[in-house]
């Protein structure tokens, strides 16, 4: 059977305002998708093998803009079979200023449907049962009502305890968790259902305080994490697996555009390229240079040129 990687949470419509940025008279907006944990399956898809398949998990409506939405993720190869729809409901958004090479964001995401992916737990349970490997981030829990949230880290859970990888990134959004309590004790609740865990120093110094990525380490290794991915942006990353500590420097950029995504396409083809065999330094070093590549471009989703085979 082909192996399957699996990606669980929300993707977005993206709308980039280019009113300002072309000095147009009148409104311009570009369309485009994103969304952390779909950025870094679209990632994982270009460096993996194409002995595995790649899925999406979400919930859509069944109106036009999630009908597109499908559309542009099949046309990158990414399965869309397992994704809920729910008649009704539509995809979340957010809209990009760009003001003086500035970015900003809005979203429009509190009633997306994808809030409700965990809704169906038979549906969800044969998803992760068809998997080889599961994605999922601290947003992914974040959008969840809050009843949902105990029993989705428990499927998840399962997927861990039957000894296949769970990837997690907290990729934490304060704004999206009612309060800093709720924040950190849902994504430490979440980080004990991965078997790899790829933080933001940035983000969990603001979360738990850490002052160095060390500390960081030290706290998800006192969970039971033995592999461990801390992002460090423009410094590198800080790795432990099978009890070593590395550190990996960034890979250059010539000209920074836009870091929308450093993370996600990171990640993605981090574990991409573990699971076609590469060991975690060389993976990771090659992930650098996709990183890298990607905040060269405009976008979160950008096809690198870049083939690892
Ligand atoms: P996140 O988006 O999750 O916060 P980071 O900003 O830490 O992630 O970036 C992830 C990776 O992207 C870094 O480890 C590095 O390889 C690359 N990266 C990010 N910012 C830069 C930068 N300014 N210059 C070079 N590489 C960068």
């Amino acid at each position: 059977m082909k192996q399957r990687l699996l990606s669980i949470g929300e993707c977005m419509v993206e709308l980039t305002d280019l009113t300002l940025m072309s000095q147009n008279k009148g409104f311009s907006l570009n369309k485009g998708f994103a969304g952390d944990t779909f950025n870094m399956a679209f990632y994982a898809r270009l460096a993996l093998p194409q002995d595995w398949a790649v899925d999406y998990y979400t919930a859509l409506g069944t109106d036009a803009l999630s009908a597109e939405m499908r559309d542009f993720m099949a046309h990158h190869n990414i399965g869309t079979s397992y994704i809920l729809e729910r008649e009704g409901s539509l995809p979340g958004l957010y809209l990009v200023h760009v003001h003086e090479g500035e970015r900003s964001f809005s979203y429009w995401r509190s009633q997306s449907a994808a809030r409700q992916l965990a809704s169906e737990p038979a549906h969800l349970k044969q998803a992760l049962d068809d998997a080889s490997v599961v994605i999922f981030s601290g947003i992914t829990v974040a959008i969840l009502p809050p009843q949902d949230r105990a029993p989705f880290l428990a499927a998840v859970r399962e997927v861990k305890n039957s000894g296949r990888e769970v990837v997690f990134d907290p990729n934490i959004r304060l704004r999206l968790w009612d309060d800093l309590d709720q924040a950190r004790v849902l994504l430490t609740q979440a980080a004990q259902c991965a078997t790899l865990i790829m933080p933001s120093f940035e983000d969990e110094a603001l979360c738990f305080g850490d002052s160095n990525p060390a500390q960081t380490i030290a706290r998800y290794r006192a969970l039971g994490l033995d592999h461990i991915v801390v992002k460090q942006g423009a410094e590198g990353i800080t790795l432990l697996r099978a009890g070593e500590t590395h550190f990996l420097p960034a890979s250059p950029v010539a000209h920074v555009v836009d870091t929308t995504s450093a993370g996600d396409s990171f990640n993605g083809t981090y574990l991409a390229r573990l699971l076609a065999g590469d060991d975690p330094l060389t993976a990771a070093r090659f992930a650098a240079d996709v990183a890298s590549f990607v905040i060269g471009q405009k976008g979160a989703i950008v096809a690198h040129p870049l083939k690892p085979f």
